[in-house]
Parts: structure tokens; sequence; C-alpha cells
């Protein structure tokens, strides 16, 4: 027999698994939550419905899912009785599992999640008094390492899909107790209202959870549209915030194809300190970055870019530090907000936070040049769920093994 080891492969190979937007279910049947309305209307053809049915059918089904967050066929009740168990037959309607729900002395709540596959996320709800934010996750892990970020110690295990990002959104208005309660009747005007009357728990989503939400593009645009959808969850585009770490040549994309609210993890105002605390500043330096926030699509004075940064005991908290952000943010004519976190310090971190005086200070310099400079209260620390503390139990990297995931990741952000 011929040896057959050196000889090469015919045609293409890929080595990069081709996204699926459906995930193979044991029981053979679809999960619904995460695909468009039209992806569902083409499902329920393909199922056998007629083209009218089939589009009827996905618009309702749509409604049941995102707008009244129903999970059971059965209580479609605008869908005749005998086309429920049809439906219930091919197609399911997913929720993430919980693993575990906390709930903090300052209201603050967290839980771990965990996917189909056995991979565990987590989710923060921070209720204020004017709003409630859900801090949802974009991937399990993160492959950016950044120094002072635990979730940076966890391997990337794998990109959350459409349906378990927004799945997030779904399942913090089930623990809320968040869907419209009342008659059922499709398009009812008067429940619309109310529904969208005062009173809402969940107003607000930051993306600012586990993962770098720019590495996951597409799924997170599509958990995004999913949650716009004024047919569904119906939250305005100013309602979301989308953070990143700065993978500046998705920026455009971004503000283009999804048009949230940006928030930039800036943490630094020169070379030498963000390629050590923000690796990626390596591939993309500090001016391409505010480039390329200056060009952000949607921003505004009255829709300003949030820069983030984290205040870490001499490390990037001088006055200098603080006249030079102000001076960058003027030099790109920035319409601009800082959000200055204390750092949120973990067993084994590198670095303190600094001391309380040193915030203050920090924010004065900035505000007294005209630019909102808040603290950001730590809220949830009781339970490990401020910024920058989510990592579930999975694998712990070695220093070792994250510089060169974070070498790996800048080479490939290069290509
Ligand atoms: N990957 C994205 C979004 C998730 S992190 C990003 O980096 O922007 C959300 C925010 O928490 C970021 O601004 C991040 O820098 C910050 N953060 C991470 N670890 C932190 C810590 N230990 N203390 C305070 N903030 C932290
Ligand atoms: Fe990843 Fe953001 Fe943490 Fe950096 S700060 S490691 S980008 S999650």
């Amino acid at each position: 027999m011929a040896d057959t080891t050196l000889m090469s492969i015919p045609g293409q190979v890929d080595p990069v698994p081709v996204a699926r937007d459906i995930t193979p279910r044991e029981d053979g049947r679809v999960d619904l939550i995460g695909l468009p309305k039209d992806r569902i209307r083409e499902l329920f053809a393909e199922a056998g419905l007629d083209a009218k049915q089939a589009k009827l059918r996905a618009k309702q089904v749509f409604h049941w899912l995102y707008h009244r967050g129903v999970t059971d066929f059965a209580a479609m009740t605008d869908i005749a009785k005998t086309m429920r168990p049809w439906l219930a037959e091919r197609f399911y309607i997913g929720r993430p599992d919980i693993v575990e729900a906390q709930h903090s002395t300052d209201g603050t709540r967290k839980w771990l999640l965990r996917t189909s596959d056995g991979h565990e996320f987590e989710m923060v709800f921070i209720p204020d008094a004017d709003r409630g934010t859900l801090c949802v996750s974009s991937q399990v892990g993160c492959t950016l390492n950044c120094r002072f970020c635990h979730t940076g110690t966890m391997r990337l295990v794998r990109n959350l899909t459409p349906g378990e990002i927004v799945g997030q959104v779904l399942l913090a208005r089930d623990a809320l107790g968040e869907w419209p309660k009342g008659k059922m009747d499709f398009a009812d005007e008067e429940s619309e209202t109310e529904y969208r009357a005062d009173g809402r728990l969940l107003t607000n989503i930051v993306m600012m959870g586990m993962g770098e939400p720019l590495y996951n593009f597409d799924n997170v645009r599509d958990a995004l549209k999913l949650v716009m959808d004024g047919e569904g969850l119906a939250l305005s585009k100013r309602r979301i915030t989308l953070s990143t770490s700065g993978v500046v040549p998705m920026m455009d994309k971004c503000g283009k194809e999804i048009g949230v609210n940006l928030a930039v993890s800036l943490h630094a105002v020169t070379k030498d300190v963000r390629d050590e605390i923000v690796p990626l500043n390596k591939k993309y330096g500090i001016e391409e970055l505010l480039q390329a926030c200056s060009d952000y699509h949607g921003a505004s004075n009255a829709r300003r870019i949030t820069f983030e940064y984290v205040m870490l005991k001499d490390k990037n908290d001088s006055d200098e530090d603080a006249h030079e952000l102000v001076r960058l943010i003027k030099q790109y004519k920035l319409p601009a907000k800082v959000n200055l976190i204390p750092f949120n310090p973990w067993p084994g971190a590198p670095y303190e936070c600094s001391t309380p005086e040193r915030v203050k200070r920090f924010s004065s310099i900035v505000f007294e040049h005209g630019i909102s400079a808040p603290v950001r209260t730590p809220r949830g620390r009781d339970i490990d769920a401020a910024c920058g503390q989510l990592k579930t139990a999975a694998e712990k990297k070695s220093r070792a093994q994250r510089d060169r995931e974070a070498a790996e990741a800048t080479e490939a952000a290069a290509s």
C-alpha cells in the first residue's frame, strides 16, 4: 500500500470549525433562542409549513419568546391548539442552566451559569435607584490576559453563541419576574404600554462580563440585534454599552453594525504602562485606539464614549497621568467621559488599589478640565461580583501560559 502520510489532502482545508447557527441537541429538536426571526421562518418552512403560515407563525413565536418570555409552546395561546404540540416536537426554547445564584447585601445579584456542553460563565445584575444594569458575558474565559483582570487568568474555553448571550437577558428577566402578565393576545397594544411603563428593574445592558466582545463579534452582534428588536425585548441601543479592551479593527464595524454605546478599557496613558497591563496594546497602540474612538459611528456629545480607567496604586494614578489623559481626550476631540474603577483585588493579583485620596485627586484633575470622571462604587464585593472578579472554577492558567497566549493572540490579531 502506498505511504500516504506525505500526501497532501486535495481541496482547501480549513482548520477553523465552521460556525453553525444551530447547536445540535441530543433529542433532535432545534433551540430557537438566538435565531433571527427570518431563520425561524425558514426552519418552520423546512419543517413543512407553507410560506404564508411559516411567516405568520415565526412572527407569533418570536413575540412569545422575546416579548413574553414564554418557555413552553403550550402557553402560546394565539397559536392553534393542534399546532402547539407540532412545534414542541420539533423545536425547543432554551435557557442557560443556573448552577448557583448569589445575592449581595447591596442588592447585586450574580449567577453562575452553564452552557449545555458544560462550560461555566457568569452574569451580574446591579440595581440602582434609577436603573438596573445587567452585566453580560460574551466568552467563557478570555484570550487577552490583562494583568489586573481575574477573567484574564482563565483560558479561553469558547465563544458564547448568540443564544447563550441573549439567553442571559432572558434568564435575568425570568429571575426578576419581569415578563408582562395579563392578557396574552398577540400585538395587544394595551399590554404593550403596560410593559413599557416605569418600574422595570432591568433597564440597561453592559457587555462587561467575561470575555472580549469584539473577539466574538458576530455572535455578540446577532444577540444584541435580538435584544434591540422592537417586537421582542425592545431595549434601546442607548441603553446598551459594549466594552472593549481596544480591538481597533473591529470598532468601526461595531459602530456601524451594532450601534450601541462604546466603552473602552484605556487604563493607562503611556505605552509602557499600557503594554504591561493591557497586553493587546502592543498590537493596537493608544494613538490608533483613540483615532478609532474619534471615528466611532454614533458617538456624540449626547452619546459619549466611556473610558474605563482602573486605579492601580503607583502604576497609572499620578497627577501626570491624569493630565495626560485630559490632553489625549482633547487632542482627539473626543466626546468622552471617564469612569474611574477602583481596582478590585483578587487572590494573587499583582497590583493594589490606589488610595481613596489618590482616586479623588485624579478624578478632580480630569473634572477640572471639563470631563466628567466619576468614581465607580464597587458593587457586590461580598459575592465576588465586582468588575474583573468574574472567574468560574475553570482551570487556572500558569503565568507562562498566559504570556504565551497573549503573544499568540497579538500575532493572530496581526494576521
Ligand atoms: N473585555 C472587555 C469587557 C469585560 S471587562 C474589556 O476589557 O473592556 C469589564 C471592565 O472591567 C473592563 O474595563 C476591565 O478592564 C475592568 N476590570 C477587569 N478587572 C478588573 C479589576 N480587577 N478591578 C477593576 N476593574 C477591572
Ligand atoms: Fe479580557 Fe477584558 Fe479581562 Fe482584559 S479586562 S482579560 S479583555 S475580560
